[in-house]
């Protein structure tokens, strides 16, 4: 079933156009590739659909609501319960260990201290990064990074996760192993994923994938043939 989807959005930047009319859905648990080549508008369809930037025109609804209906607290909240961000860079709080990472949107949420920690430790186990948990992300290699950042994204067990060039900063080696656990532990969770990228390798870790040129969606293909 639809858990997200994007109607006609435009944005602009200045006179420079990012999306221009593009349509989107993603499905409860799936994981969809968003591709296409570098300034298609790959990261502004995801922050569109994220709620981090307001399209110009056009709609984006999750769960029966339109996010530009919703007040600012409303759409904070969303985002801090139902929505998961990773970034090319993990954005990690450098002065804090993987496990302090990955326990403080717990801790944010009003979690127990320990009850966090436990938690935190858990998530990073199943990205195969609790040997590095009292590192911090300087400490850390590229991939263990990213599978931390991954971690951090889904310990609040969002609906759905963005991912925009998770692995871009990775070898091919390191990808496939995080793409791997991304995929493993998004299977038993349920979590939707929009993985933004422009490597085929990395597509090809998707259910579905959705091609933007110029800022509009050309084709989306999944593995079996099922049309959009
Ligand atoms: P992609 O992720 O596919 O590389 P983007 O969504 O980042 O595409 O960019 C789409 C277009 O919008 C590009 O022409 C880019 O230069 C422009 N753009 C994106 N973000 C900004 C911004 N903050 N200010 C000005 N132009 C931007
Ligand atoms: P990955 O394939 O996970 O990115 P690498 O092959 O880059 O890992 O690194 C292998 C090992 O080297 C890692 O286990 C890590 O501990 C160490 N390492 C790599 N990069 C760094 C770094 N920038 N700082 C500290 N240790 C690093």
């Amino acid at each position: 079933s639809t858990l997200l989807a994007a109607e006609g959005l435009t944005k602009s930047y200045g006179s420079t156009p990012a999306l221009r009319g593009a349509d989107v859905e993603v499905r409860t648990g799936e994981i969809l590739a968003v591709t296409g080549a570098s300034g298609s508008g790959k990261s502004t369809l995801l922050h569109c659909l994220a709620g981090i930037v307001r399209p110009d025109e056009g709609a984006v609804t999750y769960a029966g609501a339109r996010l530009d209906g919703l007040g600012e607290e409303r759409l904070s909240e969303l985002r801090r319960t139902d929505f998961g961000v990773v970034f090319q860079f993990g954005q990690l709080i450098p002065e804090l260990t993987a496990l302090d990472n990955v326990a403080l949107p717990l801790l944010l949420a009003g979690r127990p201290r320990a009850a966090a920690q436990s938690e935190a430790d858990a998530w990073l186990e199943r990205f195969g990064v609790r040997g590095q948990r009292e590192l911090r992300p300087g400490e850390m290699s590229g991939g263990q990074t990213q599978r931390v950042a991954l971690a951090r994204a889904l310990v609040t067990e969002p609906k759905v996760v963005f991912a925009d060039e998770p692995t871009g900063a990775l070898d091919s080696l390191a990808t496939e192993q995080v793409l791997t656990s991304l995929v493993h532990t998004v299977r038993e969770t349920h979590t939707a994923v929009v993985l933004v990228t422009h490597e085929a390798q990395v597509a090809a870790y998707a259910d579905r994938e959705v091609s933007l040129r110029d800022g509009v969606v050309q084709e989306i293909s999944g593995p079996f043939g099922t049309p959009g």
